[in-house]
């Protein structure tokens, strides 16, 4: 798939964009980013927004964006995530310039940590993990140095190498840089560079059982793909000066790291670690649940990529740590689905409309507008008959003022259709109303009334013979508190905050055109909202899913 062509928007440059033409003007020439993420579950919709910086500014400065797979730790890894890591980034209109794995870098970041261990900069620790933990100190004490800090050069190469030829257990010995256990900064206190795992990673299979740490992996591997903008989250601050302080005792080439705000959504959690809970346990669908945050989930709710690289846009870049409102989200696929959502006809909540005036057994084809919004989007027909069906709420037995749906006595217009007049209510035994019989203004089938009487109201309605039934899937935010994390409440954890009523499954009408919607095609039923096919639909029996309502209607209930 080629990478779309991305719009750029006019407007004020963020401090990214700053950074980049401020060094442009000083002779850099390039751009390299990259994006590095864990396989180790699906992207969110905070990847997205990394994604959208990364290969952005590659786009717009004429740059060149890396995928790279930070796969250090073969434990939690899978390629089932690197495949869809690929596709959602893809689908989100973007092309890496290569596919890298770090542990691609696995052999030269051996070789580098010998050069570390020769020049005095590195040495093995056969202090247990509590031990290490414990002899770190804290930020008002210095630390204690280990007992194994000063063995010599060939000590540590000997003793590395053996590390690495498996002949010790997890846990046994770890490689450490040797930088000052009085360091302000607690990560330059030895920090670790590699751990012993007898595991099988996913694409080195046996071959190492050896793995870089984080902060020794990281740099490097920008420094191995000359990236000249290395930009993560602003957790990653304190991070910045041990990245350094390899790439200079390497000597290697000078990559740059910058950190950004990530980005936190509303009644929204964004930690893998987390969702893979929800997933395991049984809480949603799966990662493409369309509760879940995650971009697959997103997908199979209907979002378009436009809308999410506009939600990015929207949210901008900031340094300061914030939190968004999901209602934001929603607004950016409405205003895109807008445009390209072909329109048509559903009743969620039927009430059964009989036009008595009508003859039995006829049906006339309306023709209806496929999309305002988009003239080439053409039209189409839709039947109209005796039996019909109505929403529930478009009804009112004791209507208040100004009240422009139907009523007894009262008219409304049938959307692309006749007025209709309602005659009488039809209840059961219990009182309920059970259909109506109304009648149609028989010259009224072009727009306006037979006598120039006007009307102010239009509903949407679904020919009874004609409807097809099928499942309509209603979500609400997977959480009831807008932190998914509060306990104001006396929580005991994030779980309890789960909303009971993040999937309200019903039944719904469609016009018979609907039939033929396919998987992932969106359309705006009228005045009820936006849908899209499910994944879960099969041959005679379709699943909708409710991409966002018509009007943020939430949010405000929840304020
Ligand atoms: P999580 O904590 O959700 O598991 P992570 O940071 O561990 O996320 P990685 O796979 O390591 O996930 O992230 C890949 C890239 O995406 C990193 O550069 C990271 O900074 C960025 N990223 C992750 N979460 C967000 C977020 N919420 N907003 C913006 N960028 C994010
Ligand atoms: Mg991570």
């Amino acid at each position: 798939m080629a990478t779309e062509n991305i719009e750029v928007k006019e407007r004020a440059l963020n401090f990214l964009e700053e950074i980049i033409e401020e060094s442009m003007a000083k002779g850099e020439k390039r751009v390299q980013t990259r994006f590095p993420p864990e396989p180790n579950g699906y992207l969110h919709i905070g990847h997205a927004k990394s994604i959208c910086i990364n290969f952005g500014l590659a786009q717009r400065y004429g740059g060149l964006c890396n995928l790279r797979f930070d796969d250090t730790n073969p434990v939690k890894e899978d390629v089932e995530y690197v495949d869809s890591i690929k596709r959602d980034i893809k689908w989100l209109g973007f092309d890496w310039a290569e596919e890298r794995y770090a542990s691609d870098y696995f052999d030269q970041l051996y070789e580098w940590a010998i050069v570390l261990i020769k020049k005095g900069l590195a040495y093995v620790d056969d202090q247990t993990q509590e031990q290490i933990r414990e002899n770190r100190g804290t930020v008002a004490e210095p630390g204690k140095p280990s007992p194994y800090r000063d063995r010599s050069v060939e000590e540590n190469l000997d003793l590395f190498e053996r590390m690495r030829a498996g002949e010790f257990e997890d846990g046994a010995k770890v490689l450490r840089a040797k930088i000052d256990m009085a360091h302000p900064n607690m990560l330059f206190r030895d920090p670790i560079m590699y751990r012993i795992i007898h595991a099988e990673h996913h694409r080195t299979g046996n071959k190492w059982c050896i793995y870089p740490m984080y902060d020794y992996a990281h740099g490097q591997s920008d420094s191995i793909e000359r990236i000249t903008h290395s930009i993560c989250t602003l957790e990653f601050d304190v991070h910045r000066p041990l990245y350094d302080w390899f790439i200079a005792a390497l000597d290697i080439f000078p990559s740059h790291q910058y950190e950004f705000a990530r980005l936190n959504l509303t009644y929204t959690m964004m930690s893998k670690r987390n969702l893979l809970k929800l997933v395991k346990e049984g809480a949603v669908m799966g990662w493409d649940d369309p509760r879940m945050p995650t971009i697959c989930a997103l997908r199979r709710k209907g979002y378009t990529p436009a809308s999410v690289r506009a939600f990015a846009e929207m949210v901008g870049v900031a340094k300061r740590d914030n939190v968004i409102d999901l209602g934001k989200m929603e607004y950016c696929v409405r205003e895109d689905l807008n445009k390209v959502a072909e329109r048509r006809m559903a009743v969620l909540n039927p009430l059964k409309v009989v036009i008595t005036n009508w003859e039995e057994g006829k049906v006339e084809m309306r023709r209806a507008v496929n999309n305002p919004e988009d003239e080439a989007a053409g039209m189409r027909d839709v039947p109209f008959s005796k039996v019909i069906y109505i929403e529930r709420d478009d009804f009112m037995e004791n209507p208040p003022k100004k009240y422009f749906r139907l009523s007894p006595g009262g008219e409304v217009r049938l959307r692309y259709s006749y007025l209709i007049k309602c005659e009488e209510v039809i209840k059961d035994a219990e009182g309920n109303i059970v259909e109506l019989h109304c009648t149609y203004d028989t010259l009224s089938g072009e727009g306006s009334s037979s006598d120039g009487r006007r009307v102010k109201g239009v509903i949407h309605w679904v020919s009874a013979e004609h409807a097809v039934e099928a499942e309509i899937r209603l979500f609400n935010p997977l959480f009831k508190t807008e932190d998914p994390f509060d306990t104001s409440e006396g929580q005991l954890s994030w779980e309890d905050n789960l909303n009971p009523e993040s999937l309200i499954v019903t039944k719904g009408y469609l016009e018979p055109a609907l039939a033929a919607a396919k998987v992932g095609e969106t359309f705006q039923f009228e005045r009820v909202g936006y849908f899209c096919v499910d994944t879960d639909s099969v041959d005679g029996k379709m699943v909708f899913n409710r991409t966002v309502t018509l009007k943020d209607s939430w949010a405000k209930i929840n304020k």
